[in-house]
């Protein structure tokens, strides 16, 4: 037996969000005033009476292991949560608690995929469901959201693309990164042929809270007794309560699908940090203030960086509904030249961005969609007018 290495392991895509990050960190550790748009998570300490909850929970010993799917207050907060937040009916027994969502959702597609199962991802898509589904032992299938229907698939679409392979869609609303919801009537679509076709749907509602103006989030799953069955609802602390290093996300699941991925979870990591979850307490059942403020904060950094972004030359962009990402086209942009080099893709835009202009924007190849860019509004005003300014500069040098 030689030294080799597993074949799934070495396909896996690093993420190329996390080293864009890496890299503008690195040049700012140089001394380079860089502005980020890249984050992915926000900019907002965690709320004071969390952070007490956790200093309880150390000084009165909460430190030990709980069971591997969470607490059971954990779970009743987050069944309350469901219910009045959601309309959606999950007993603790059908809640299990993992170490953030991306391992929540891991936990998912090991427990329905099998080899060669298909998983239909709309694009443009957050750039972990592809490799997820990899890692699981599944297939991708790429369906993509027309731009007219603000990046978002019908029900004829998906209608269209399920075989007799295909196991499950995911659903994601509000989505990342194009900030874009969908309305009860496109999920009551959806949820149609989700039933007909009887393949499940996972609803990664991590941003749920992050709607604004008439946007309103509506989880698929409440839409009806079959669609229930159906769907394996996915959400977390760490974006709307500022809490993405406590590592905390949850799914709501039939008691079946909770058994095996508790199960499974049991043996890979056990419980989630046992602090976390008790912080995780205060911060469902607690004030919700801190949490209404930020969400205040990133509205008014949306309509501000909407505005100006639309403004700009070679640009096209949609104003967000949700989440805290704006989504822009650059097709135009990337018809010309910078420096008597032909633009081309968005990686070359944003390493120009990069190095010239010292703004580190997430080109989005890895989102299924190369021609578009990301910018995050989980900065401060003042950094993102900085940053906008700098874009606005390099615009209107392209020749
Ligand atoms: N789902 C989406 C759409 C996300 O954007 C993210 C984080 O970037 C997650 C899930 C995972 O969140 P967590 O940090 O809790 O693992």
């Amino acid at each position: 037996m030689s030294l080799t290495l597993s074949e799934k392991a070495k396909a896996v895509k690093p993420s190329s969000t996390l080293a864009i990050t890496a890299k503008a960190k690195e040049l700012k550790k140089s001394g380079v005033d860089v502005v980020g748009f890249g984050a992915g998570e926000p900019d907002f300490n965690t709320p004071k009476n969390i952070c007490n909850a956790a200093i309880k929970a150390i000084e009165t010993g909460f430190t030990k292991y709980t069971p591997a799917s969470g607490t059971n207050e954990l779970k009743a907060a987050i069944s309350k949560k469901f219910r009045d937040f959601n309309g959606l009916d999950y007993a603790p027994n059908q809640i299990v608690i993992s170490n953030g969502g991306k391992h929540a959702l891991t936990n998912i597609f090991d427990a329905i995929l099998n080899p060669g199962d298909e998983v239909i991802i709309p694009a443009p898509y957050w750039l972990s469901y592809p490799e997820m589904v990899k890692l699981s032992d599944g297939v991708p299938v790429f369906v993509y959201g027309a731009k007219e229907n603000g990046y978002k698939i019908t029900a004829e679409q998906l209608d269209k693309a399920i075989t007799d392979k295909t196991k499950a869609f995911v659903l994601n609303s509000p989505s990342n990164p194009t900030g874009m919801v969908y309305s009860k009537k496109e999920l009551q679509a959806l949820a149609e042929v989700i039933v007909k076709r009887d393949i499940y749907v996972v609803a990664d509602e991590m941003y749920e809270y992050l709607t604004y103006d008439k946007a309103k989030h509506v989880s698929i799953a409440s839409l009806g007794e079959d669609i229930y069955k159906h769907t394996i609802t996915c959400s977390g602390l760490s974006k709307s309560y500022a809490m993405t290093g406590w590592r905390i996300g949850y799914t709501g699941s039939s008691v079946e699908i909770a058994k095996l991925m508790s199960a499974m979870q049991s043996h890979a990591t056990s419980n989630p940090n046992s602090i976390a979850q008790f912080a995780s307490v205060e911060a469902l059942t607690g004030p919700q203030d801190d949490m209404q403020k930020m969400k205040d904060e990133f509205d008014k950094r949306r309509v501000h960086m909407y505005e100006r972004v639309k403004a700009m030359p070679y640009v096209d962009v949609m104003k967000p509904e949700g989440a805290f990402y704006l989504f822009i086209d650059m097709s135009e942009a990337l018809k010309k030249s910078y420096k008597g080099e032909n633009l081309e893709t968005s990686a070359k835009l944003a390493e120009h961005l990069l190095n010239d202009y010292a703004v580190a924007v997430i080109p989005c190849a890895d989102f299924g969609f190369p021609t578009h860019i990301r910018l995050s509004y989980a900065i401060s005003m003042e950094q993102i007018d900085k940053g906008l300014d700098r874009i606005e500069t390099f615009l209107k040098e392209l020749k």
